[in-house]
């Protein structure tokens, strides 16, 4: 293809990302990331990964897109706001991560990718490609930086200059070359440490990355055995998944994005208090959170996190008494 059609085109899938609700849309060239492998086997080979043992499985595969796709020749990489005003209501409720509020993640951008997909098929005869919702062994984040959406902060997580860290991000692996955009190359965390400083648990390394056995996130989502005795105290009311990093950042305080409808907080998960959260069932569990990203968690899994948090915050009020 000409290089003023590679423009046009990559220009007008940036334009239909846009059109489909996607508040970012970055364009890399898929490369290997020798430097991500090698933090990578450093943080698993320190046992940091926890319970996730898939991760140290494929490192070369999640660090080289070709041995994803052998013909890929662009990464399209998207971001969607989460970020919402609207909170739950009682304040000695279990803390739900805002990622959680809505629908499931995996469930609103794959069909939204698939569109994108569609849209450039249709554009591109012989055009063919792979979508990534965080459903596979693609390094989201490094691609996010490569494709010019951000840096990682020093709580790991991608931080866009307008809309924050409060984002999901996606990918469509393409057998096609486009018009790629510069990768990110600044880091705006300054001397900022906030993030650190108010992480409960002191899981955030110096190198940006988490100790995922100390983290909340880590521990009450992935985690299938009990939470270390030692963390319950410190978890602040943490049930599912843990904000208090992402809220402590300055780059988080007016996001010029708000989140896509499907990840605004469900009513009914709004008001529960206290209360319905130490008496909830497994009917309305599944009534309430099958179709969110807590359908991860097992009821009885679920019930381990209420439990401890609880008691964190039973702890909390004590130690503020
Ligand atoms: S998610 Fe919570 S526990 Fe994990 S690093 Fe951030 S503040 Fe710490
Ligand atoms: S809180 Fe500060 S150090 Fe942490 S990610 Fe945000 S800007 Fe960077």
């Amino acid at each position: 293809m000409e290089s003023v059609l590679i423009q046009d085109l990559s220009d007008q899938i940036r334009e239909k990302a846009r059109e489909l609700g996607f508040d970012l849309c970055g364009i890399a060239r898929p490369r290997v990331l020798s430097d991500n492998g090698k933090i990578l086997e450093k943080w698993c080979e320190a046992g940091m990964n926890a319970g996730m043992i898939y991760l140290q499985r494929n490192i070369e595969k999640r660090i080289n897109p070709g041995l994803l796709m052998p013909d890929a020749r662009s990464i399209v990489v998207t971001g969607l706001s989460y970020y919402t005003d609207l909170k739950q209501k009682d304040p000695r409720a279990p803390v739900l991560s805002r990622y959680a509020y809505g629908l499931n993640y995996h469930d609103v951008i794959s069909p939204m990718l698939e569109k994108l997909l569609e849209f450039i098929k249709t554009n591109v005869p012989g055009c063919d490609g792979r979508v990534f919702c965080d459903s596979g062994p693609l390094l989201e984040k490094a691609w996010a930086r490569q494709a010019g959406l951000g840096w990682q902060g020093r709580h790991s997580i991608m931080i866009n200059r307008e809309i924050g860290s409060f984002f999901f991000i996606g990918a469509v692996v393409l057998n096609i070359e486009l018009d790629y955009n510069t990768p990110f190359d600044g880091d705006y965390c300054g001397t900022c440490t906030k993030c650190i400083e108010k992480c409960p648990t002191g899981a955030i390394n110096d190198d940006r990355t988490i100790d995922a056995r100390k983290c909340i996130a880590n521990l009450t989502i992935e985690n299938r055995g009990p939470i270390p005795e030692e963390i319950i105290p410190r978890l602040q009311g943490r049930v599912y998944g843990c904000d208090i990093c992402q809220n402590a950042c300055p780059w988080n305080n007016s996001p010029q994005a708000r989140a896509h409808p499907a990840f605004a907080i469900n009513d009914e998960v709004a008001a529960m208090t206290r209360e319905d959260w130490l008496s909830l069932t497994e009917d309305q569990y599944n009534m309430l959170f099958k179709k969110s990203a807590l359908e991860r968690v097992k009821y009885t899994d679920l019930l381990r996190n209420i439990s401890a948090a609880i008691k964190s915050m039973d702890y909390q009020q004590l130690f503020n008494q």
